[in-house]
């Protein structure tokens, strides 16, 4: 294969060099030609309109005329030394002022001398002065690509101090665009941009830095975030069915004595239509043969852990050992008191495994689940570790999956000499397109059913100001015999501030809430694991009326006479953190209310949070208009960090059309060609090759 122009070192384009190559590759990650063409304006300007002097008035946006420099002066001293020159074009006179630079300036500027300038106003005393213009030799300009609109491009710092500024990279841009226009090999085969009418790819770069128009670049925009989606899809999707031909899973063939007996004498209540629904999923997935990777979404309280529970009884009635992994130690030990309590009367051994397991104990868990003793492990991270080994693994339950990075998960597949089967389980419900991006490569299951007899929990918001209030609220409900959290941000663990908020907060609670009337547990971060667990302990067993927490109760805690969480500094919380914390009430048959209480000092964005919170109680609304007002944040970088793919142009929350589209046509192709080995095809395989070099690893991750 010929060597492709487009992957030749930045540094051997004109004006580059080995010293500037280093700096682009360093801050910009622009290593080649392709780097440099895919590093896309972050904004556009209209540069087609010159002004005259005399149409100039205060509030324009920015200024760009042609005229003659007619003099030039030096004024103050020192550090205030400045550059003074006036410009005019026939129609009046212009003031432009420098501060740095001035010697260089100073040789440029020469009365007489004729330029374009470009700049923002500054007014002062009524007079506008331009401060640092751009200036352009009409004459002597590059010969650039024309363009109706003006490319700006992110720079450093760095960059910016070796005078590689947004305008030396449009040059960069326009000298790579001038010799390889027309000579860009095309990305896409012929079939997508024909059928879809897409703009070819040299079109599509050409206009994206110099856009011929509002609309060719519209084209260009349309068809570069294709490209990206494209790929982005047609990998996950390859990867999907490579997986599904390559890994054999193990076979639960049977529904055996534990689940039939767990389902006839034990089960505490009546499933769900949706929790019915996804255990014959499960079933399906794990009797076929093929190893099941599947994502299990389920709002706040929908009764996830019941279907995990479930799964985990046919892989032991099949012979196997499953383990459950959850993000806390809190959330672990809260899940092994469930089982242990709801498995109880069942010949089940359930063990538990965290950081803070004694050495002693671990050593006998450690022989218990090589020997095959212990059913089912349920921990956190420590159950990644290399020296947790199972006798025969077949199902890996994984809770609240997105605190999870793809590699960790990764790590769970070496437990066993056959990978086991996996259930991923999310805390909050994924926006569509997210979850074809993220997990794009899962099967998905959707819980959209609450257990019966919720009510739907009240929210409210109160200013500061209505604590008293708030109080008054409070001792109702507990006269009620209910149970209240009261939590409290904390934004880093070693934030002294937020810890001080806290400690207050818990003072006046306690003043307000006297012993021996009233008992306030507290849990947080910098207490020891006892005195949490102690905390926990005595609101999971009712005896504390009032809970004090920081956001470790985030995640699953299950309490279900508890009826009111009162969020305190709401206005710091994310959606999904606000709404998964709603979720820890509600849960048990008495009305349930969630207070966010705020300062009266809201950011528009802040309101508009709160606003959603009080208005819907559905996870998946929330986690759409939480995609839209903060795009996908944390999820993504968890893509990112996980796919060798970075998303250069398209965004998740506003392209959802053109990311349907993507994976529709990366299906319908890998439906017709599964290896892609059509002649027609070539040149996905030698695109996804380019952009994903280590693909054959990633094959394996769930
Ligand atoms: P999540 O999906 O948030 O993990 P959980 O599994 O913790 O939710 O379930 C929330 C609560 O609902 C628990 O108290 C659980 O016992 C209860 N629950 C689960 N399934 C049902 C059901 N089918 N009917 C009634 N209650 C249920
Ligand atoms: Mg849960």
């Amino acid at each position: 294969m010929q060597t492709d122009v487009l992957d030749r070192d930045i540094k051997f384009l004109a004006g580059v060099g080995p010293k500037r190559a280093e700096l682009l590759k360093k801050e910009l990650n622009i290593n080649t030609f392709r780097d440099l063409l895919y590093c896309f304006p972050y904004k556009y300007v209209d540069r087609t309109r010159f002004y005259k002097i005399a149409q100039i008035s205060g509030d324009l946006p920015y200024i760009q005329l042609e005229g003659k420099i007619i003099n030039v002066e030096f004024a103050g001293s020192g550090r205030h030394k400045r550059l003074t020159a006036y410009i005019s074009d026939g129609t009046g006179s212009l003031e432009l002022v420098w501060f740095r630079g001035l010697r260089w300036i100073n040789e440029m500027v020469k009365p007489g001398r004729k330029f374009i300038i470009y700049g923002k106003q500054t007014v002062f005393n009524n007079k506008v002065t331009l401060v640092h213009p751009e200036m352009e030799d009409p004459e002597k300009q590059e010969k650039t690509i024309t363009a109706t609109l003006q490319s700006f491009y992110n720079t450093s710092e760095k960059l910016k101090s070796s005078f590689i500024t947004s305008r030396v990279i449009q040059k960069f841009q326009n000298r790579l665009l001038s010799i390889l226009y027309g000579n860009i090999p095309e990305t896409l085969p012929d079939s997508i941009t024909g059928r879809l009418g897409l703009a070819g790819i040299n079109d599509a770069l050409l206009n994206i830095h110099f856009p011929q128009s509002t609309e060719l670049l519209k084209k260009a925009e349309n068809r570069l975030k294709f490209e990206e989606l494209f790929y982005l899809q047609l990998n996950i999707l390859r990867m999907k069915s490579g997986r599904n031909e390559k890994i054999k899973g193990f076979i639960f063939a049977k529904v055996g004595d534990l689940l039939n007996n767990f389902y006839h004498n034990h089960l505490p209540f009546e499933l769900t239509s949706a929790q019915k629904r996804v255990l014959r999923e499960i079933r399906k997935d794990t009797g076929s043969g093929k190893q099941m990777n599947r994502l299990l979404q389920g709002d706040v309280g929908s009764g996830k852990t019941l279907v995990a529970v479930m799964s985990m009884l046919i892989a032991i009635d099949n012979g196997f050992q499953a383990c459950m992994m959850a993000p806390t130690e809190i959330l672990a030990s809260q899940h092994f008191g469930t089982l242990s309590r709801i498995l109880e009367n069942l010949p089940v051994n359930v063990a538990l495994l965290t950081g803070s397991t004694r050495k002693n104990k671990r050593t006998i868990l450690h022989d218990d689940l090589r020997s095959g003793h212990i059913n089912i492990l349920i921990g956190t991270h420590a159950l990644i570790e290399e020296t947790v080994q199972f006798r025969k693994l077949g199902l890996v339950v994984i809770d609240e999956q997105h605190r999870f990075g793809v590699a960790q998960r990764a790590r769970m597949w070496k437990k066993n000499t056959h990978p086991p089967h996996m259930l991923v389980m999310t805390a909050t419900p994924i926006p569509r397109t997210l979850a074809m991006t993220v997990y794009g490569d899962l099967e998905v299951s959707v819980i959209d059913e609450l257990p019966p007899g919720r009510k739907s929990i009240v929210t409210a918001h109160y200013f500061d100001t209505k604590r008293e209030r708030l109080f008054g609220f409070m001792r109702k409900q507990i006269a009620q015999g209910r149970q209240i959290y009261v939590v409290y941000p904390l934004i880093s663990e070693s934030e002294k501030m937020d810890y001080k908020d806290l400690e207050d907060g818990y003072a006046s609670i306690t003043r307000a809430f006297p012993p021996p009337e009233y008992v306030v547990a507290i849990v947080h971060g910098r207490m020891k694991n006892e005195d949490k667990e102690t905390g926990m302990q005595q609101f999971v067993s009712g005896r504390a009326h009032i809970l004090v927490a920081t956001t470790v109760i985030e995640v699953g805690v299950d309490v279900p006479n508890a009826s009111t969480m009162v969020i305190e500094s709401a206005e710091r919380f994310g959606l999904s953190q606000l709404h998964q914390l709603r979720g820890r009430v509600g849960r048990g048959a008495e009305q349930s209310y969630c207070v966010l209480m705020t300062s009266h000092k809201l950011s528009n964005e802040a309101r508009q949070r709160i606003k959603t919170i009080v208005g819907t109680n559905d996870g998946f609304e929330i986690a759409e208009a939480d995609l839209k007002l903060r795009g996908p944040g944390d999820l993504e970088g968890t893509m990112q960090s996980g796919f060798p793919f970075e998303l250069k142009i398209s965004h998740l929350g506003r392209d959802s059309q053109i990311l349907e589209y993507a994976r529709q046509q990366a299906g319908a192709i890998l439906e017709e060609d599964p290896l892609l080995e059509k002649p027609s095809n070539n040149i996905l395989n030698s695109q996804l090759q380019k952009l994903n070099p280590g693909a054959g690893d990633w094959r394996k991750i769930s």
